[in-house]
């Protein structure tokens, strides 16, 4: 058995470390820097080099880490162990374990389409697969990039049309990335600080996004009139940003999908965007592992492991605290 799944986080036995674990523990290897994944407290952190300034930026800058390309192959105590793109945000891993032959992938959060931003999605052979089941549900089918993208634009013309001021809701590390990408060009891009902090960490590693101003709202908002406006989902309600003049605001997230998604009733426009696969995708990468035993974490666990083992592969429910990040919490449908 080369993996546990212990009260501290996913544990590699002979390898001796853990992966994204949730309470504090020796040796830490990260799938990427969402919360949820990435929390403070470990002794040592791996990871990939995209996700250091990440951590530097959310944990603190005196952590000690390692970090390491995809592809490259540690030795962990005699399991050698690499990262592999998930597709998800940038720097995010699928962590490969092998020992005496046996492997092993936790993929952490993953996404099967190209954002243009995060390294696309290389699916990894192995025995023993562990998945995220975040839209587990046949009903999530993601619209392509492009169209996702051409849908955003229409609605910032229209709004420009009307007078109003467009404002995007979206994750502050990863999706916040990607709307400015798609509406490049269109307008002047203003973005909340928590956003323009994670944005740094993502030039700093020599991506290239769109210009944008670095907007404060508990300063005068006027100027932000017909403009476009980019804020992470903590500041829906919040009282500063409904004082943005002629607002239309667009959350965008893969709950969107839903009609009923609770935030979604008050808002103008929602966009079903995320950075997590679709019901077809997760089927797909998980078929592409050709695993003999998969593992169904946060997310639809009963629903889709259930489905996965009446197509004929074996699967089980396990128990983590992933899942309660911003872009799979605050959206959550009642
Ligand atoms: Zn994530
Ligand atoms: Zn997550």
């Amino acid at each position: 058995m080369l993996l546990k799944f212990t009260s501290k986080g996913i544990y590699c036995i002979p390898g001796k470390f853990y992966i994204d674990p949730w309470r504090p523990v020796d040796l830490a290897v990260l799938t990427h820097g969402h919360a949820d994944h990435a929390r403070n407290g470990m002794k040592k952190y791996l990871c990939h080099h995209f996700t250091k300034p990440i951590l530097h930026s959310r944990i603190g800058k005196e952590i000690e880490c390692q970090s390491v390309e995809y592809g490259e192959v540690l030795n962990i105590n005699g399991v050698k162990v690499s990262l592999h793109p998930a597709g998800h945000i940038i720097g995010s891993a699928q962590i490969r374990m092998e020992y005496k032959g046996y492997v092993c992938v936790v993929s952490g959060d993953y996404k099967i389409q190209d954002d243009g931003i995060s390294t696309p999605f290389e699916s990894v052979r192995c025995n023993e697969f562990v998945s995220e089941s975040t839209f587990g549900l046949p009903i999530y089918n993601w619209l392509s990039v492009g169209a996702q993208e051409q849908q955003m634009r229409n609605w910032v013309q229209q709004n420009k049309t009307n007078g109003k001021t467009s404002v995007f809701i979206g994750y502050s590390l990863g999706k916040s990335q990607r709307i400015m990408k798609a509406l490049e060009g269109l307008d002047e891009l203003n973005v909340h600080y928590s956003i323009a902090k994670l944005n740094e960490a993502y030039e700093s590693v020599g991506v290239q996004l769109p210009d944008y101003n670095t907007i404060d709202l508990r300063e005068d908002k006027k100027h932000l009139d017909g403009k476009i406006v980019i804020l992470p989902p903590a500041l829906i309600d919040n009282p500063a940003m409904k004082k943005i003049p002629n607002l239309a605001y667009a959350i965008c997230s893969g709950w969107m999908q839903i009609r009923g998604a609770r935030r979604w009733r008050s808002a103008d426009a929602g966009f079903a965007i995320s950075d997590h696969a679709d019901w077809q995708g997760l089927i797909s990468a998980i078929k592409a592992t050709e695993a003999e035993k998969v593992h169904i974490t946060h997310g639809q666990t009963a629903v889709f492991s259930k489905y996965l083992n009446e197509i004929g592969i074996f699967a089980d429910e396990v128990k983590t605290e992933y899942g309660n990040d911003e872009e799979t919490t605050e959206f959550e449908p009642e």
